[in-house]
């Protein structure tokens, strides 16, 4: 029979509640990983099904060398089992880019290796022939990648949008971050925070974008959760927790679907806004507290269509689609969620089978194609462009809409029911979490300690930075640190 007694319960087995509870186990903290689902890893969550294996959500890690669960590996002393599927200095074209601005009627195209030092390909993909403008983007592009933390913490209260106008920035640079806030951070650019896109923008560069794994993101998830319950951790799968139980402003245990468990800290990575409002209740908080958290703005979504081929058709790893017109801000947002889908979409797409010959059946391709939308998984505008997206797909690749037999739709509703639930209104889809967005990152980020003794909000939403599984693992890890040094002082009073 399960001990009901414990020293901390983890609630959620994404990147935020896995890491924080492997970290407690192995440095001698007893813990119990509660998961509603019947698979493990949150978004994180990479398939395994009828001779194929991919990535569900996540598709690139930035930092590709020296993310966060490179760090946790070293601790746990799995460090050789760390396997990237793409290194920094592979010598393939990882990478297509295609371009097409305001004038031109064609997309242009370049491919490129994942080493991205050489900023040639960039100028012949924008048509960027004055050298004062080359001058002016590579000034530009410097002064973010050469950012210390300190002036970064200067940029927390400035949109990306803001920044950038402020260096009269070529209008090429200006639609490629807009872009790029899209793709990578799920945000328009005047909205995202500067200092969380520049960071971003710094370990693309430097550190490497897009990373891999063998065995696709799973592995970190079942790496750590192996580890986990090789030192003693509890874990209980299709197990949601239904009440997190609090007296005296001190959490004391949770009631879940298959009993209540015990122990002076709950780590909570089920969401910051779930866990304050449905799981705790308001009651139990202060008024300031709870209209902080609802006013909390969550991340934008992804809409996704995965194409399985009879045949290899794309050879770069990474093809990704963008003109000055189809990147987001707020404004094309909100004639989007009217219903006015644009004539063309951006275009995210990455070929599995580029970093993982496994991940089908031998003789066939599976690609996933993604473009941004709102979180609000009731949102009627997704099925429309679900619709475009398909078009884009029939009119630009042609060979690979031939090739394709079967085809996977998966947005903002599929996002919130397989993974966290909505506390509010019109939320619940985000691939990221909440709290991207200026005001709300940096020194602004929401804490992931709470106004409760002992209770402690781990991934996305609270305490991180950078991109999503590497910014969960980031905040698991600072918490793990938290709830030590909370036993311990309990311990010694
Ligand atoms: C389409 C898409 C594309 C993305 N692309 C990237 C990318 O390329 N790179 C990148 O780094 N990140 C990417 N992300 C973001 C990344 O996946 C998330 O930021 C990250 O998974 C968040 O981790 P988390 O632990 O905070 O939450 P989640 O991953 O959402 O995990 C939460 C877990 O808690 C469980 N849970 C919730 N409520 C309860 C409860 N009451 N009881 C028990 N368990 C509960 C859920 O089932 C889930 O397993 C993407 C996300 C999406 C959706």
């Amino acid at each position: 029979m399960t001990d009901t007694n414990y020293d901390a319960i983890v609630i959620g087995s994404g990147p935020g509640g896995t890491s924080a509870a492997t970290l407690l186990q192995k440095r001698g903290v007893k813990t119990l990983l509660l998961e509603k689902g019947n698979f493990l890893g949150g978004k994180m969550y990479s398939v395994e099904k009828d001779g194929y294996a991919y990535d569900l959500f996540p598709h690139g890690q930035v930092p590709m060398v020296g993310s966060q669960f490179e760090t946790i590996f070293a601790e746990l002393g799995v460090a050789d089992e760390f396997e990237r599927a793409l290194e920094i200095e592979d010598p393939r074209e990882v990478i297509t880019l295609a371009y097409r601005r305001k004038d031109w009627k064609e997309y242009r195209k370049v491919s490129q290796t994942q080493a991205m030092a050489d900023p040639t390909p960039f100028f012949k993909l924008f048509g960027m022939e004055d050298e004062a403008e080359q001058a002016k983007m590579l000034g530009i592009m410097t002064e973010m990648i050469e950012m210390t933390p300190e002036n970064l913490s200067k940029v927390d209260d400035v949109t990306m949008k803001e920044w950038l106008d402020e260096r009269d920035t070529p209008s090429e640079l200006y639609n490629y971050m807009g872009f790029q806030a899209n793709g990578s951070l799920a945000e328009p650019l005047d909205l995202v925070c500067a200092s969380e896109m520049i960071l971003i923008m710094q370990q693309i560069f430097l550190q490497g974008g897009g990373g891999q794994y063998k065995g696709g993101f799973g592995l970190l998830t079942n790496v750590m959760v192996r580890e986990f319950e090789k030192n003693g951790g509890t874990l209980i799968k299709n197990n949601k927790v239904e009440k997190i139980l609090v007296e005296n402003s001190t959490v004391t245990g949770v009631v879940t679907e298959k009993g209540t468990f015990h122990a002076p800290v709950v780590v909570s990575a089920a969401g910051l806004q779930p866990t304050i409002l449905n799981l705790v209740g308001e009651e139990n908080f202060d008024k300031g507290y709870v209209d902080y958290i609802k006013g909390l703005v969550p991340g934008w979504a992804f809409t996704s269509v995965r194409y399985f081929l009879n045949k290899p058709v794309m050879e770069t790893g990474m093809y990704v689609m963008y003109s000055d017109d189809s990147w987001l801000d707020v404004a094309r947002y909100e004639k989007m969620k009217k219903g006015e889908i644009p004539e063309e979409v951006i275009l995210y797409m990455v070929n599995h089978n580029f970093y993982d010959e496994n991940a089908t059946p031998p003789g066939e391709q599976v690609l996933v194609s993604g473009t941004i939308c709102t979180a609000n998984p009731d949102a009627e505008e997704i099925a429309a462009l679900y619709e475009r997206m398909d078009q884009q797909m029939r009119d630009t690749f042609p060979e690979i809409w031939d090739a394709c037999v079967r085809r996977e739709y998966t947005g903002p509703k599929e996002i919130r029911d397989l993974t966290r639930d909505s506390a509010l209104p019109k939320v619940g889809g985000e691939c990221v979490g909440l709290a991207q967005i200026v005001g709300q990152c940096g020194k602004h980020k929401p804490k992931s300690e709470t106004p409760l003794r002992g209770l402690y909000i781990s991934g996305a939403d609270a305490g991180g930075e950078g991109m999503g599984t590497h910014q969960s693992a980031l905040s698991g890890t600072r918490v793990a640190r938290m709830v030590q040094l909370y036993l311990k002082k309990q311990a010694k009073f």
